[in-house]
């Protein structure tokens, strides 16, 4: 039986993309090949590659706009270091909003001077600083939109003179945003987009090329670009599998479409943890994340009731991060409502039983 999978990351993708990447795995595309023992240089694959690309631009509303889409391997945690390579010359700040923000922060200070412009760590990241100043002659500020493991989310990002970064890992694709208001966005795909294995980074050409360091050919974001984003072997079945969710969003309206799915998920989760005196939300209300919802049960004695009531109703991945414990709902694009109203019935009946 399908369960309900919650998982954090890597997490659910829809049905029909895991069955047309499974039949391209044995045949692509009726060529007698599969698609992951052919030439990354063929047209076939060329083609998948920028339909990926031009896919991400266009549902971000950024088609026209100077941005370029590349798929590079090494995660979201490479970023966190290729970002300062490509743009630290003296000075950045950075949003401290939880232990991604963190990683970041550590990668860039290897190369120069960091200036934490706010930070939630006192308050274990359960909300989003707010009314900080970003000094206008940094580099670059840097933020996380949304916080996997403590469940907040940006809801309104700062006005900012200087390029803005932003690590989209966790919520990329999930609501409508102004996306020009970045410089570059980059995302994990296994949380929102496709198999681990490749990450989204959407750049603004023009804010590249400005640093006096010397970047390594595989750190340098302009040659990435010029080379089509096949600098080196692309991880074919990563992009594939993407391009395939990316394709299924835009059916579905886009991000427009999927918004108004996840919105109704989120405030059905939140209502559940608010009304039900055996939980407790873990984030402020107020930054409380559509992706993400942490809670945890008032009364640890029910733990092991819960729990199995969770697997009998086959619901899979809400265990909570070691860092916040409790339990954590991971609502990505691809998880259904119905799966969000089985784990809202579970919370319930155990509040009928106890
Ligand atoms: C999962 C995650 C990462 C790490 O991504 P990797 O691809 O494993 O390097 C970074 N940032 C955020 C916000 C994440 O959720």
């Amino acid at each position: 039986m399908k369960k309900h999978n919650f998982s954090a990351g890597p997490s659910i993708l829809p049905q029909e993309v895991l069955l047309k990447a499974s039949e391209a795995i044995i045949d692509f595309d009726n060529s007698g090949l599969s698609l992951i023992e052919i030439s990354h240089r063929s047209k076939a694959f060329v083609d998948i590659m920028e339909k990926a690309r031009a896919l991400a631009l266009e549902l971000l509303g950024l088609e026209g706009k100077g941005y370029k889409a590349l798929f590079l391997q090494g995660g979201a945690s490479t970023q966190f270091l290729m970002v300062a390579m490509n743009l630290l010359e003296k000075r950045a700040g950075y949003l401290n909003t939880g232990a991604w923000s963190q990683k970041s922060i550590k990668e860039a200070k290897i190369l120069d001077d960091i200036y934490e412009v706010a930070s939630s760590a006192e308050a274990n990241f359960n909300y989003i600083p707010k009314g900080y100043d970003i000094p206008s002659d940094y580099d670059y500020f840097h933020c996380t939109s949304n916080n996997t493991i403590f469940g907040t989310q940006i809801k309104a990002f700062p006005k900012c003179d200087i390029p803005m970064v932003c690590d989209m890992s966790s919520d990329i694709f999930s609501r409508q945003l102004d996306y020009s208001q970045f410089d570059i966005i980059y995302a994990g795909a296994q949380k929102n987009m496709g198999p681990a294995g490749t990450t989204l980074v959407v750049v603004k050409e023009d804010i590249l090329g400005k640093v006096s360091r010397k970047i390594p050919s595989i750190m340098d974001y302009k040659i990435h670009i010029k080379q089509g984003s096949m600098f080196n072997t692309p991880p074919v079945f990563a992009v594939y599998t993407s391009m395939l969710t990316l394709e299924w969003l835009k059916d579905l309206g886009g991000i427009a479409g999927i918004e108004i799915e996840n919105e109704k998920k989120a405030r059905l989760m939140y209502s559940e943890i608010d009304l039900n005196p055996l939980f407790k939300g873990f984030a402020m209300k107020e930054d409380r994340s559509e992706m993400n919802a942490t809670f945890n049960l008032v009364n640890d004695n029910l733990k092991d009731t819960f729990e199995t009531m969770l697997k009998e109703a086959g619901i899979s991945g809400v265990n909570g991060h070691r860092s916040v414990g409790g339990y954590r709902a991971s609502m990505y694009n691809a998880l259904p409502l119905d799966s969000v109203k089985a784990l809202v019935e579970v919370m319930s009946e155990l509040e009928s039983k106890a």
